[in-house]
């Protein structure tokens, strides 16, 4: 039996996330996007309330029956308070503290030290973050194709390589970095390892000047020579010892999306979400005197409505599922894809019903700049849909 109802703390934390959204993001957001720049006294506030950016993970924690000893709700909160911190404002929300992309793979893969040493970190006394380091020049969706390289030295690797778009990577305390031990291996050469600030031959020369989200840091991070300690290896020699023949450094990297991807679709449905309701707003109050327009509109935006409702179930599904403890690569691809889709199709149909006012340093036009990424990272749709067909068409023997 599914229920629709939140529980306490759900409702509780939706309570909390929108008054912030409402209350102290959105009010900052159009000046953020002028100047460029993170909030960084905000984020410092935000980060004594505990209000992090939230990408839980998917519990691997299961008893006999597959299902998980103890039933979690941390995927169902992370898309809860994600959906509504982006209502507010997504380029701020994406520059929270936190582990951010970075959690997942140490939560599912880390040993147990190396989670009580990355994890820990991320206290009150002061602001710290994480990142996730895949996409290179030459490697975006395939990314089987990495080049950044690991070589075996006594003690630990020397990394060479470049990344690119890296969500708080210049900022982040530690990142976690796929390279190859031998391209020639394909996905069984990869290896994930957890690069930490200030080692030597690590340096993030450039951040990136986007068209949206352009308060949040999208990072170039460059490897020349750094040595990486054998402790930094994720899962450590045996993770990929035992499962070599699986591939794990790749599979640590895809796993990562089962939780991120209905995150990153929440904060689509937040935007989408924002730029409806401002539009309706606008519409109920100057359009009732265009007759005829006035109903077309209310159809136009009914329909936006509906799907923001598809994609937030969809969503909804594929947290729930990460928090029982069933396989949801396939919901979380889903999700992502159509959230992406349909806010992007709600900006756009939002700044068509504002005309030309809706052009000028308007909130709306700021959604539709900063909702087009969300078709993009995390995979794109075509990626999505590569990711749905094979879950789907494999046990008829079809290969895609
Ligand atoms: C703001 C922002 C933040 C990001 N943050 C991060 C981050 O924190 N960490 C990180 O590692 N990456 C990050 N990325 C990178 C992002 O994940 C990639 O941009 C994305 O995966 C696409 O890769 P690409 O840019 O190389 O495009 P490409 O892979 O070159 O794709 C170009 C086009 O070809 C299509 N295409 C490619 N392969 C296929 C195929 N097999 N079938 C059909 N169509 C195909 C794609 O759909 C796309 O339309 C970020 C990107 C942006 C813009």
């Amino acid at each position: 039996m599914i229920s629709f109802e939140l529980s306490e703390q759900q409702k509780q934390m939706k309570e909390l996330t929108h008054y912030l959204a409402e209350y102290e993001i959105r009010p900052i957001a159009l000046e953020t996007e002028r100047l460029k720049k993170v909030p960084e006294e905000f984020l410092n506030q935000m980060n004594q309330m505990g209000i992090h950016l939230n990408t839980a993970s998917f519990k691997g924690d299961k008893a006999k029956n597959g299902r998980p000893k103890k039933e979690n709700e941390a995927n169902r909160m992370g898309v809860i308070a994600m959906e509504e911190l982006a209502w507010g404002d997504a380029a701020i929300t994406l520059s929270l503290p936190g582990p951010g992309l970075g959690g997942p793979p140490i939560m599912t893969s880390g040993t147990p030290e190396q989670q009580e040493r990355f994890l820990t970190i991320f206290t009150a006394d002061q602001p710290r973050w994480g990142a996730y380091a895949l996409t290179e020049p030459d490697a975006g969706s395939d990314a089987s194709g990495i080049r950044t390289s690991a070589r075996k030295v006594d003690r630990g690797y020397i990394l060479n390589g470049q990344k690119i778009f890296i969500t708080n990577g210049a900022r982040a305390s530690w990142v976690v970095v796929f390279a190859t031990v031998d391209p020639s291996l394909g996905r069984a050469g990869h290896r994930a390892f957890v690069v930490e600030k200030g080692m030597e031959g690590f340096s993030s020369p450039k951040i990136a000047d986007k068209m949206g989200l352009r308060a949040n840091e999208t990072a170039e991070l460059v490897f020349e020579d750094c040595f990486v300690p054998q402790e930094n290896l994720l899962g450590g020699e045996k993770l990929y010892e035992q499962r070599a023949s699986k591939a794990s450094g790749f599979q640590v990297a895809m796993k990562t999306f089962d939780s991120t991807r209905p995150i990153v679709a929440a904060m689509a449905i937040g935007i989408a979400r924002a730029a409806y309701e401002y539009t309706l707003d606008i519409v109920k109050k100057d359009f009732p005197k265009h007759g005829r327009l006035y109903q077309i509109s209310l159809e136009m935006l009914a329909e936006a409505e509906q799907d923001i409702a598809a994609a937030r179930l969809l969503t909804w599904e594929a947290a729930w599922k990460a928090d029982i403890g069933i396989e949801n690569a396939k919901e979380a691809a889903m999700c992502k894809a159509l959230a992406g889709q349909m806010a992007l199709v709600v900006c756009k149909k939002c700044l068509d019903l504002l005309g030309p006012v809706g052009l000028t340093g308007h909130l709306v036009e700021k959604w539709y700049r900063d909702v087009k990424v969300f078709d993009i990272f995390e995979g794109t749709n075509e990626i999505q849909h590569l990711v749905v067909a094979r879950r789907q068409y494999a046990p008829y023997n079809i290969r895609v």
